[in-house]
């Protein structure tokens, strides 16, 4: 696929057009950083989760799911070294008083301000904690301090005892989660890709001390073909090794599976080996034993945890940004969202040729028996072509059309968003021609 000129530019307003992705709060100004999904975002951010889910949950034997609240004691903070360590230094221009991550001033341009221009005009770095705070409770003080959680992790570590037991789990055994995070970023940006409201598909692995390198270079493998079968081009993915100054003084092992964006390859998921240091830190701070025993060995540790970090919503925009392209079919120019039809948010577009004849009642029809199964749409207005281009920029993976043969002989032609060929399939055999389609979907370099 060659590159798409301004891709993030004609992205966002895709998104907005074809209700995807609208900015929060949008009739009074936006707010920044936040955004809404609308019709098809929604249907595509389930499907998305449901993907992850399946492959890190109800497939496997030793993975329990949880749903953490997301407020929690103030202490498990401290104890996750968030209070203290959460930190980015950050820059302020005293003249445009518009605020950097140290990281984004260039040493060779120290002290001028990239926005502004203005020399000797900004502060020393200062640290900023990016918790976002609340109160609980009718008194706003500092004993009724709360926190928005900044990631899902920690739900889990102080529920491993809970779960272990609960659903008779030994170790080796994970524990996944997918719920909200919230991060006082001090500098969001590129549509979704940093958010200050997000959320994580976390998956917290507690093996034996001994074990976790093991354990770790199998998720690195499991998590990178994860990716492939949700339809990212492999070429645009790679690892990339935490240098020593990147990676926790805890960690054993980190590494990121990054995709090139338009912007540059950045972080869709961290893989790490976060060693003891999660429950000693817990054991530490709440006076509870969170030793593991194992009855076999008759050892007893504090259980290494290898973590599987993704975000929701940067996976999302990468299946989009992954996804988008722009072509011209039978001498007009179409755009297109080569989306896998696992996640695709419309799975069949439903098209009578015309509105007479006993099209629209077969077209409805096999419209009723579809739902059933799948997300499917129903359209009878305009010329064919223009109701397959708009399938095709909704990323929906086959265009079903009843036509007079139909009528005849009870098939209909299903065309293939991404090949353009036309199948005559039987009305019956629908179902199972789609599910069939669908499993064995690979994308395309
Ligand atoms: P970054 O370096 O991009 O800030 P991080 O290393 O702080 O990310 P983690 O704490 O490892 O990220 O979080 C795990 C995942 O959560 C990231 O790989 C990313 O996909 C997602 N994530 C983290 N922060 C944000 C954010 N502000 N907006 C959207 N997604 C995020």
């Amino acid at each position: 696929m060659p590159e798409i000129k301004n891709l993030m530019d004609k992205l966002v307003s895709l998104c907005k057009r074809r209700g995807f992705i609208f900015q929060s709060s949008e009739i009074y100004g936006g707010l920044n950083s936040c955004y809404d999904y609308g019709p098809l975002g929604v249907e595509l951010k389930r499907n998305l989760k449901d993907f992850w889910w399946k492959a890190m949950v109800q497939t496997r034997d030793d993975i329990e799911g949880l749903d953490a609240s997301i407020l929690m004691h103030p202490r498990v903070w401290e104890a996750s070294g968030h209070v203290a360590n959460f930190t980015d230094p950050m820059i302020d221009c005293k003249i445009c008083k518009a605020r950097f991550r140290a990281d984004e001033i260039k040493p060779e341009k120290a002290g001028q301000c990239p926005r502004c221009g203005n020399k000797d005009s900004l502060t020393e770095a200062r640290n900023f904690n990016l918790m976002f705070k609340t109160f609980m409770g009718p008194v706003e003080d500092a004993a009724n301090v709360v926190y928005m959680r900044p990631e899902t992790a920690q739900g889990i570590y102080v529920n491993v005892y809970n779960v272990m037991q609960a659903a008779r789990q030994k170790i080796p055994f994970g524990i996944a989660q997918i719920g909200k995070a919230f991060r006082n970023e001090i500098t969001p940006g590129n549509f979704t890709f940093r958010t200050r409201e997000f959320e994580q598909m976390e998956m917290q692995f507690f093996v034996k001390p001994g074990t976790d390198m093991q354990w770790f270079e199998y998720w690195k493998e499991q998590r990178i073909q994860w990716y492939d079968e949700l339809g990212i081009r492999k070429s645009k993915l790679h690892f990339h090794e935490h240098t020593p100054e990147e990676r926790a003084f805890y960690a054993a092992a980190a590494f990121d599976i990054e995709y090139e964006f338009p912007f540059g390859w950045k972080e869709l998921e961290g893989i790490h080996n976060r060693t003891n240091y999660d429950l000693s830190k817990h054991q530490e701070f709440s006076g509870k034993d969170l030793s593991y025993f194992d009855d076999q060995t008759r050892e007893k540790f504090i259980p290494y945890i290898v973590e599987t970090s993704a975000g929701c919503d940067r996976t999302l925009l990468t299946t989009l940004i992954d996804a988008y392209d722009e072509d011209v079919v039978e001498g007009e120019a179409r755009t297109v969202l080569h989306l896998s039809p696992r996640i695709a948010p419309i799975k069949a577009g439903i098209f009578p040729l015309v509105k007479k004849g006993g099209m629209p009642e077969a077209a409805e029809k096999i419209y009723h028996e579809l739902k059933k199964h799948f997300h499917v749409f129903y359209d009878d207005g305009g010329a064919i072509g223009r109701r397959y281009r708009r399938m095709d920029e909704a990323g929906t993976p086959f265009g079903i059309t009843i036509d007079g043969e139909t009528i005849e002989n009870q098939t209909v032609t299903v065309r293939d968003r991404d090949t353009l060929a036309q199948e005559r399939v039987a009305s019956d055999k629908l179902l199972v021609y789609m599910q069939e389609k669908m499993a064995a979907y690979k994308r395309k370099e």
